[in-house]
């Protein structure tokens, strides 16, 4: 018998099984969760997946939307001559494949001049920035050359390691966890080559710079450049002693060597890449002032005299300090110990408590970072820009970008960050709702078939609730945060408790009446986000939303003499009289804008799935999965698509296959394609609700139908 989507290992590699007399141990499951029988059952989706992931079959699709699992080990798979088996072979010829994706969105960009976009999601470990490593692997490696293309080859590659050293760190979850949000353009000429890049990055993790839970590692490069660097540099960037124990920043998730991880490899490879992407000696020596300069901020501790006022107790980290961000001492000294205030138009100097003082201190080493590592991004950008303008608009390019974004993320506790990437996730959960049914009902109405409405939750309701003008969370965080006087986080939970009690998707402890099963604290506030129930501690989000940095520190920074801080902090900063965009705002923004980038494209998606919490291969969790299918929306993906029809093809393709079980088409169907097609499936005896004929495709309902004329087809052989 033969199945299509059928598959077994050979040579190491997977192929679909085109013979008969295959052991009913060789057929693992199905390749396309539309040819599932029972297609609404979570359990029959979750036992395809798993029979899969036993067999190293990591890849699965639903239709176009590639599904992976994280096979937690090497798997061979991603060689070059595997590339070139998926180079022009349509999905229903090969086995699943992320080269498979990867081609059909070339391929469409290519032919239909359309550019592309490949969304990829799902929680933190569970493969989107390998995935999306690959991809480019994929394009950088089969795509045609330009005569100088190389080069940009090289750079694209480089910008990996150079970003996960100043944006990854080691998580609980993930030993390489990005800890920013990435879209990042390929760029290709019309020969199809590709020409340059550009980067978009969000909100990264800052708090890490100063904080790290247990088991954690702060970013990357702090242990790359302390494990790796010259002595002399070492020496000149004042970090005389390399055991990361030794700096604060550095010691509060006591873990400072993972065995996953080989900061010496990692170091090399940042330098080269740095020197790749045309990092000139001085900048890269400016950049690790910066970072020794974060450790020397972890470093500075602070003394209180009898009257309360706070003195540095570190001199020789003020020392540093003045000369890694060519500052001047004093200034910087004053700066982090008072602040300045303005009373009846005079300027004032007052002292910081200790405490202030510590986390004025934590502000300024978490600015730094930050903006630094934007400095970075967009001195990567410089570097994979298209060079040739004229040539790059005469000649009209062509985009496929790549989201590796973080995922739906549920914590014991949940803060401001959690709330802003679920939001994030509703965002692209929203997108992902209006691009596939509005290109399935375009398919219909393309193809002349009527449109069969399909039951699903459409999440605007709650990106309303965060995001609306006035009424969403986000403008009554802002609003809080710009009220003076006693404005705090629960004033702040007191006033979402007014405007949204009643809201279907909001519950707060008040509201709930202690008639909720799960509670709810008393500094809470619970959403109930399409992907499931999260309740958010308000401690804290009124002083992240902010984002403030004092003043006289702004001010000590725009006179650094270190040409990355002098370019990450503008003096306009401090003439400017308009209050800059709280991080929440920002982000809204920034989230607004790449929902319209991504809106211009063709999607693809790709659903990252963690089998296990132990970074373990072999092991597959089903709890764990089945949380992930909830909501990655796979269930739902699966029933949108095959509310019509489980399958569809061209009436060349359909009858190119299965011409010879029919007299009439055998050899040759002389008339018209769908005459073609009628004729056959006539003779097969499909009955009229198992199947319609569009303008050029026909659609089949049941996979049985499918499968009964595969099984015709192989009778015949
Ligand atoms: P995410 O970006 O989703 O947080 P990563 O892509 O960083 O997750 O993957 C986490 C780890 O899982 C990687 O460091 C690697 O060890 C492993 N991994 C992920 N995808 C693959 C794959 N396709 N093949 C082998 N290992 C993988
Ligand atoms: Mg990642």
């Amino acid at each position: 018998m033969r199945y299509i989507g059928r598959e077994v290992e050979v040579d190491g590699g997977v192929r679909l099984v085109m013979e008969s007399a295959l052991s009913a141990r060789d057929r693992v499951g199905v390749q396309d969760f539309l040819l599932l029988d029972n297609y609404t059952s979570e359990a029959a989706f979750i036992e395809n997946l798993r029979r899969r992931y036993k067999e190293n079959l990591i890849y699965t699709y639903i239709g176009s939307v590639l599904v992976s699992v994280n096979p937690y080990k090497e798997l061979g798979i991603y060689s070059k001559p595997n590339m070139e088996r998926y180079r022009g072979v349509s999905f229903y010829e090969i086995s699943p494949h992320i080269f498979g994706l990867a081609d059909n969105s070339y391929r469409a960009l290519r032919t239909a001049r359309k550019d592309q976009c490949i969304l990829i999601s799902g929680e933190s470990g569970a493969g989107k920035t390998e995935a999306s490593k690959k991809i480019l692997q994929y394009y950088t490696t089969t795509c045609p050359t330009r005569d100088n293309t190389h080069s940009i080859r090289e750079r694209l590659l480089q910008s990996i390691p150079v970003l996960e050293a100043f944006g990854n760190a080691k998580t609980l979850r993930n030993d390489n966890s990005s800890r920013f949000g990435k879209y990042m353009d390929v760029q290709f000429d019309y020969k199809g080559a590709p020409i340059g890049g550009h980067i978009l990055n969000y909100l990264l993790e800052k708090s890490r710079v100063v904080h790290q839970n247990h088991g954690e590692r702060n970013f990357h490069i702090f242990y790359q450049l302390l494990e790796s660097g010259e002595s002399s540099l070492l020496m000149r960037l004042g970090l005389d002693t390399t055991s990361p124990q030794h700096y604060r920043y550095l010691v509060k998730g006591n873990c400072p060597r993972v065995s996953s991880i080989n900061d010496k490899n990692s170091w090399k490879a940042v330098s080269k890449g740095l020197t790749v992407l045309g990092f000139s000696e001085e900048e890269v020596e400016e950049l690790l002032k910066v970072i020794a300069s974060v450790l020397h901020l972890g470093n500075t501790l602070f003394g209180e005299d009898e009257y309360g006022a706070t003195h540095f107790t570190t001199e020789t980290q003020l020392t540093y300090l003045t000369e890694l961000l060519g500052v001047e001492g004093s200034a910087l000294s004053e700066a982090l110990t008072h602040k300045k205030i303005v009373a009846k138009g005079e300027e004032m100097i007052g002292p910081l408590t200790l405490e202030q003082a510590l986390s004025a201190r934590d502000a300024l080493a978490k600015a730094i970072y930050g903006r630094t590592f934007t400095w970075l991004v967009q001195k990567i950008n410089q570097s994979l820009a298209f060079q040739d303008e004229v040539y790059y608009t005469s000649k009209c390019s062509s985009v496929i970008g790549l989201l590796d974004i973080y995922g739906f993320e549920v914590f014991q506790s949940n803060s401001f960050e959690q709330f802003c990437i679920n939001y994030c996730n509703e965002k692209l959960q929203q997108l992902f709702i209006e691009l596939t049914l509005k290109s399935e009902q375009e398919e219909y109405e393309a193809e002349g078939i009527g449109w069969e409405s399909v039951e699903y939750f459409n999440n605007k309701i709650i990106c309303d609730l965060v995001e609306e003008k006035f009424k969403g969370i986000i403008a009554i965080l802002d609003e809080e945060c710009l009220r003076p006087g006693d404005a705090s986080d629960i004033t702040f939970l007191e006033k979402l408790e007014d405007r949204l009690g009643g809201h279907a998707h909001f519950v707060t402890h008040k509201l709930a009446n202690g008639k909720i099963r799960k509670a709810v604290g008393r500094e809470e506030f619970r959403l109930l986000h399409y992907a499931g129930e999260v309740n958010y501690n308000v401690n804290g989000f009124l002083d992240k939303n902010n984002d403030l940095l004092y003043r006289n520190l702004k001010e000590v920074m725009c006179q650094s003499e270190n040409s990355i801080v002098k370019q990450c902090f503008h003096p306009d900063e401090l003439t400017d009289q308009r209050r800059p965009e709280t991080a929440a705002t920002q982000f809204k923004l920034s989230l607004a804008k790449l929902m319209e980038i991504l809106m211009s494209k063709e999607p693809s998606y790709i659903r990252c799935i963690k089998p296990n919490d132990a970074k373990q291969p072999g092991r597959f969790e089903e709890v764990l999965v089945r949380h992930q299918v909830k909501y990655l929306g796979l269930m739902e993906n699966l029933r949108v698509r095959r509310a019509g029809f489980a399958y569809r093809r061209s009436f060349e393709a359909f009858l190119q296959r299965y011409k010879p079980l029919c007299p009439d088409t055998w050899p040759n169907w002389q008339g018209k394609l769908s005459d073609g097609v009628s004729t056959l499936v006539k003779h097969l005896d499909y009955k009229p609700e198992e199947y319609k004929l569009g303008r050029s495709k026909i659609f089949i309902r049941f996979p049985k139908t499918l499968f009964r004329t595969e099984d015709a087809l192989e009778i015949k052989k």
